[in-house]
């Protein structure tokens, strides 16, 4: 039987709703919350994004604001610009899109952002405080949109066999750490994993993020397992007027035949790593508040 599909644009629309909620109590208070994106250079498919947060925001109800550097601005000139965002009381989120251009260190960038406006968790005092659960700390926006999606979607992660296929700072190990917290036994793989179909075939919820157009195939998935796929990539389609369709890191058509649920490409975890954008900015502005009973979003 085909799997049940976890539909990310549904969901991230549920979490959308509740932070123009919180946005419009935050109003009310005072406060709009600000998330100001810079972005160095013109790559296109980072200007795509950007556009896309500010949107969002906007749409929420929230201040958003895109700062645009040439692509060879210095280090230092970003460096200070961050610093005046860290100053700016109206700026409660500060995202710098990666990647940025070679000249530039993206660890210098990301150390340089004040960690209570680092909304999207890469800050090592945010990683750490994921890893040890201080919830005042922001978890990385897609890792944190995976586990809402779990949740909505009905699918008990504690006690669970979790193979999360990837190792990286953005997505692999903070999802490891949201995981851990959330009681599942985790098996991280990557490209040093030996034998790894049969490591992966151990897994009740399967998340794959490598960057491999349909790597994982349905001989790797336990039948009824659960499979989150986060990976979007391109691949050269020449019946398409485009010239290229995007597709997940999992083979949709054989492993959707063997899973008990599966998110698809585009329309699953894609939609909710700007959702969990806008919910850790309106948290950033809370958490700027004096806190009383009732006054702040739920
Ligand atoms: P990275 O390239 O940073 O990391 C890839 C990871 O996959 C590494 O840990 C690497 O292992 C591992 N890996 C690569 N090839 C293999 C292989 N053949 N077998 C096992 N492991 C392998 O990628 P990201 O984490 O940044 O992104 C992963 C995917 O997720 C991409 O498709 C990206 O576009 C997508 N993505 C989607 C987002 C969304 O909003 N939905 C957000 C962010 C990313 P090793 O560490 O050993 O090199």
């Amino acid at each position: 039987m085909p799997a049940e599909l976890i539909d990310g644009i549904a969901v991230a629309k549920l979490v959308r709703a509740d932070v123009a909620r919180d946005t419009e109590a935050l109003v009310r208070r005072g406060v709009t919350p600000g998330l100001t994106v810079v972005l160095v250079g013109e790559d296109p498919a980072s200007a795509v994004y950007v556009r896309a947060k500010e949107k969002a925001c906007i749409e929420a109800g929230m201040k958003g604001t895109t700062i645009r550097l040439a692509a060879e601005t210095p280090q230092a000139e970003l460096l200070a610009l961050i610093d005046r965002l860290n100053a700016d009381a109206t700026v409660h989120g500060i995202l710098v899109q990666m990647p940025v251009p070679k000249h530039i260190d993206p660890q210098a960038v990301i150390l340089r952002i004040s960690a209570a406006k680092d909304v999207d968790g890469f800050h090592p005092v945010n990683v750490g405080r994921v890893w040890i659960g201080e919830k005042t700390g922001f978890a990385p926006c897609t890792p944190a949109g995976v586990m809402v999606m779990l949740e909505r979607a009905g699918v008990e992660v504690s006690g669970k066999n979790v193979v999360m296929l990837g190792r990286s700072n953005i997505v692999g190990k903070p999802m490891v750490s949201l995981l851990v917290a959330a009681s599942a036994t985790v098996t991280v793989c990557h490209s040093k994993t030996r034998d790894l179909p049969s490591v992966v075939r151990g897994a009740d919820i399967l998340i794959a993020a490598i960057g491999k157009p349909e790597f994982v195939t349905a001989d790797m998935v336990r039948p009824g397992a659960v499979v989150i796929d986060v990976g979007i990539n391109r691949v050269d389609d020449a019946t398409l007027a485009k010239g290229y369709r995007l597709c997940g890191d999992v083979h949709f058509a054989s492993v959707s035949e063997v899973a008990s649920k599966i998110t698809p490409v585009p329309g699953g975890v894609g939609p909710m790593t700007i959702a969990m954008l806008l919910k850790n900015t309106v948290r950033a502005a809370t958490q700027g508040l004096p806190q009383g009973p009732g006054q702040g979003p739920a």
